[in-house]
């Protein structure tokens, strides 16, 4: 299968990779950072940003709608999309529940010239960056350990378990912050939304 840049680069062979016309952006961080918070904010403030739904097994939370938070699947829709070779990338997120993203619509999104926002989790982040070198990786910190913590009990949507699960992947999490092109640490969501949208429409590195 052709990468999302060799297709890319067909599209537009004169302009160099993607025409620097648009962007591909993951947006990474460990659990309770507020990815989901950061992401959204930057969707509601720049809706020419794409930001992909992801496919998962895990069952909806309260007020979450099917195709807007996520694409709720059983796991033989989620292995059916692995064989079909339909997500870009996908990972088992704390022991637990499997997360994909759809290549479709970000190659549809790419190429009409807009900027994608992917928001994963580091497996999907590392899969991301193999497959597209030219993306741009956005590592989300905490302002420190305790407030992650403070904000994981805080939403209470997880029982002490799961939170202890959740906190030992952040902090391997957070020890592959290197890996990453930017760090923003989020302070606030505004502060933290806008640092991430000046990263991307800075000019292509
Ligand atoms: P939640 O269940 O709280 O919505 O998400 C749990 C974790 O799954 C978060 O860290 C989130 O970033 C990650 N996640 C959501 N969608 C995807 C995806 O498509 N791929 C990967 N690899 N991780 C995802």
């Amino acid at each position: 299968r052709r990468s999302l840049q060799e297709f890319l680069d067909e599209r537009w062979p004169e302009q160099g990779p993607r025409g620097g016309r648009s962007r591909l952006v993951v947006l990474a961080g460990p659990t309770a950072v507020g990815k989901g918070t950061v992401a959204a904010e930057i969707k509601a403030r720049n809706p020419e940003i794409h930001l992909s739904v992801s496919a998962t097994t895990r069952p909806a939370r309260p007020g979450e709608t099917e195709g807007e938070h996520y694409f709720f699947v059983d796991d033989a829709e989620f292995d059916r999309l692995i064989a079909d070779g339909e997500l870009l990338e996908h990972a088992t997120v704390h022991n637990q529940y499997r997360y994909g993203t759809p290549r479709r619509p970000i190659i549809d999104a790419l190429s009409a010239g807009s900027t994608v926002l992917l928001e994963i989790d580091l497996q999907g982040a590392r899969q991301v960056r193999a497959a597209e070198p030219s993306a741009t990786l956005v590592f989300l910190l905490p302002p420190s350990w305790d407030e992650l913590v403070h904000r994981l009990v805080g939403r209470g949507t997880e029982g002490p378990d799961e939170r202890a699960r959740r906190l030992r992947t952040a902090k391997v999490e957070l020890a592959s912050q290197n890996e990453f092109d930017f760090r923003v640490v989020n302070e606030d969501v505004a502060s933290a939304a806008q640092e991430v949208v000046e990263l991307v429409r800075a000019p292509a590195l």
